[in-house]
């Protein structure tokens, strides 16, 4: 029987083709804003502070900590399934911003808020996907 095949975001959309691109380069990309700062996550035209629409896109260094997390013990999609028991969680980026992702290579239930862990990547077709292991 053939592999199931990975469920992937829809991509690319305009707001978020730099972030899908750089990933290509294994990249994390995240725009934030000239006007005042703001870092802005999800990536959207304009700033979700101030408004703004002059926005830079910068390269995270891949550095973070779990602010939480979960550990999926069942899913009905065969891919998923086959990668039982896995560990969703929010990671919360050095340069401030927060990313849904999994953390990897490790003992699921070894997983803790507060962790520090470090950016890898899961390559998928015409992207990489970034996923989290520990520091
Ligand atoms: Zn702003």
């Amino acid at each position: 029987m053939a592999e199931a095949e990975r469920p992937l975001p829809r991509f690319p959309e305009p707001d978020t083709e730099p972030f899908w691109r750089a990933t290509r380069e294994h990249r994390l990309v995240y725009p934030v804003c000239r006007s005042c700062g703001g870092v802005v996550f999800y990536p959207r035209r304009h700033c979700t502070h101030c408004g703004g629409d002059d926005l830079e896109w910068r390269t995270s260094a891949g550095l973070g900590t779990v602010y939480t997390f979960t550990v999926i013990r069942q899913h009905g999609h065969p891919w998923f399934k086959s990668r039982l028991p896995y560990v969703v969680a929010f990671v919360d980026l050095d340069e401030g911003f927060r990313l849904m992702t999994h953390v990897v290579g490790t003992d699921p239930e070894a997983v803790r808020v507060g962790q520090r862990v470090r950016l890898t990547w899961e390559d998928v077709g015409e992207v990489a996907l970034p996923v989290f292991e520990p520091a």
